[in-house]
């Protein structure tokens, strides 16, 4: 039986997606993008705790979540302890799925997960993370740094589940290198890891 968590931590649009995605395509490991979760219960509207406690595929599936205002509506729903509870146990067993798994988001290394064989935290300057998301996004680039930044006090400023490295996980600063280089990194560290705890 191979389970084998890496849990991915860090603020927005710092390249999280990218590593996870290439981690989990590399070794072969299920991946879950948790911010979608969140995403989808701001974007249902209504009551978030209902939302939260009601959400399905076809949620998680609309075209709209990957937008800055998705993101700043998750954030804001993410707040809400009922609708982090009403998430956790699909995120648990998620990540002790038989065949091992790949979570990213601001809590699965402290919160969900504290158990992962893996933890990173992947991190880069404020205005580093606003200059990429707006090659992707396009528009004003002080208004995306002004978001990434409202978004930061938001995330790592709440009393339930702030965002902030694990204790024991690996910091990744890609200020300075780019998001390939960061991807390689990362692959090192998870391959490192599955050798010595022999799952490879
Ligand atoms: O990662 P992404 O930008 O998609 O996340 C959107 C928002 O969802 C974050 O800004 C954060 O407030 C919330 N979130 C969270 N815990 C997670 C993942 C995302 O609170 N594990």
């Amino acid at each position: 039986m191979v389970i084998f968590t890496v849990a991915i931590d860090g603020p927005a649009a710092a390249g999280k997606g990218t590593i996870s995605r290439a981690v989990a395509a590399h070794f072969g490991l299920a991946h879950l993008d948790t911010g979608l979760l969140y995403r989808a219960v701001g974007a249902k509207g209504g009551d978030p705790v209902l939302a939260a406690q009601t959400l399905t595929e076809a949620d998680l599936a609309r075209g709209d979540l990957r937008t800055l205002e998705a993101g700043q509506a998750a954030s804001r729903v993410a707040i809400i302890p009922e609708v982090r509870a009403a998430l956790l146990d699909f995120q648990r067993r998620f990540a002790r799925r038989e065949g091992g798994a790949v979570l990213d988001g601001r809590d699965i290394g402290t919160v969900i997960c504290p158990e992962a064989e893996v933890k990173l935290y992947v991190t880069a300057s404020a205005e580093v993370r606003a200059h990429r998301r707006w090659l992707e996004v396009g528009g004003d680039e002080a208004r995306v740094l002004a978001e990434v930044k409202e978004r930061d006090a938001r995330d790592m400023g709440r009393a339930d589940a702030p965002l902030k490295a694990a204790a024991d996980a690996v910091v990744i600063d890609s200020s300075d290198m780019s998001v390939t280089a960061a991807t390689s990194l990362a692959i090192g560290i998870v391959g490192d890891a599955l050798r010595a705890a022999g799952k490879v």
